[in-house]
């Protein structure tokens, strides 16, 4: 396949160099970031991206990894995990993936160098950064996986998972783990020159929380859709070809017009409202209910409520609610894609789904 870089909209350009920390942040804050919402948070409590992003930078300002060595070394449990979290990914030290086991494996088996006091959070978090290293190391090939590497990954994420906590570390390894077939014999599908480890079979905790959650997917699933039936033009931008849809009304404008009942129009932004004006005028009554005189030609919306925000946004017109767009991608086997973000705005999506639809491929030599 050809090489092609897609051009980073400038609404993500603070992403690469987060700006109010950018001269003290260390190299691979990106891989901290991912392996610390993956690994260090419940599925169910991962902070906002953007909040993230300033707490994490925070953290590593305020607790520097000298000090955190300095405290692990001498036997605090919750700077072990600490460190090793930095170790594995090289965020503020020299990566050491050896250096990062050294300091986990403590934490969840009862070794000499075991900390007196492990609190169950930690040693919880602990088999789930495991769990992610392993799964590293399973996947290092993607043509062909290492089997017993994903068995480790397993069992660290079904003893993550018997302690009551469920990363979206634990949950991803349970469904790549399902999809090659070694959950059960039955769908084992390697050679018989590989054979399938009974042992996959009995990570209760594992296929529990995988079960749960993929029931819970299915009720919200089933909510919300039945939520955006009853009334579906309040969940997306009326503005043809813009594709902006919603989970939450407050999400969108209403048109302030006299268009009305379940016809009443919604946009996802200013722009989109005016560059629908033309056709939708011919449907939106004149106004009863505003409060504002409106000129003749002149499109008017009521705002949402703004949502308390905290941080920066992408875009200006982010609020800190739900927003989706779908995104085709030739390339893939699906073809296509949601991306949805609290913290991007509708421009910023339509920027991504851009840069992504129609990548500007680099001139081939
Ligand atoms: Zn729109
Ligand atoms: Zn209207």
């Amino acid at each position: 396949m050809a090489a092609h870089r897609a051009r980073v909209p400038k609404h993500f350009e603070h992403v690469v160099a987060p700006s109010p920390f950018a001269s003290s942040i260390p190299d691979n804050f990106l891989p901290y970031i991912q392996l610390k919402f993956g690994a260090f948070y419940t599925y169910d409590q991962q902070p906002d991206f953007t909040n993230g992003q300033t707490l994490l930078a925070k953290e590593l300002i305020e607790h520097p990894t000298t000090s955190v060595k300095a405290s692990a070394d001498r036997g605090v449990a919750q700077d072990c995990l600490l460190l090793a979290g930095r170790l594995a990914v090289g965020c503020g030290v020299r990566q050491d993936v050896k250096g990062a086991y050294r300091y986990l494996l403590p934490l969840v088996m009862d070794l000499p160098t075991r900390p007196s006091h492990v609190p169950r959070p930690v040693e919880a978090r602990a088999h789930s950064v495991l769990a992610n290293l392993e799964l590293e190391d399973a996947t290092r090939d993607p043509d062909e996986w290492n089997i017993d590497a994903l068995f480790r990954a397993a069992s660290f994420a079904n003893n993550a998972a018997a302690l009551g906590f469920v990363s979206p570390v634990v949950l991803d390894i349970a469904r790549r783990t399902t999809e090659i077939g070694a959950r059960s014999r039955a769908t084992w599908r390697y050679s018989d020159s590989y054979p399938w480890k009974p042992e996959f079979a009995k990570l209760e905790y594992l296929w529990g929380a995988m079960d749960a959650r993929l029931a819970e997917i299915e009720r919200e699933d089933r909510k919300q859709g039945h939520k955006i039936s009853k009334n579906p033009t309040s969940y997306m931008c009326a503005t043809p070809g813009c594709g902006i849809t919603v989970t939450k009304k407050a999400a969108l404008l209403r048109c302030s017009g006299g268009c009305g009942g379940e016809q009443k129009a919604h946009y996802c932004s200013k722009e989109c409202q005016e560059e629908d004006w033309k056709r939708h005028k011919a449907t939106c009554k004149p106004g009863k209910a505003t409060t504002t005189t409106t000129t003749s030609d002149d499109p008017q919306t009521s705002s949402p409520q703004q949502a308390s925000t905290q941080g920066p946004f992408w875009g200006e017109d982010a609020d800190g609610k739900e927003r989706s767009v779908m995104i085709t991608v030739p390339d893939m086997p699906d073809g296509t894609f949601k991306v949805s973000s609290k913290t991007i705005g509708a421009a910023a999506l339509k920027d991504l789904r851009a840069a992504i639809e129609k990548p500007p491929y680099m001139p081939q030599e």
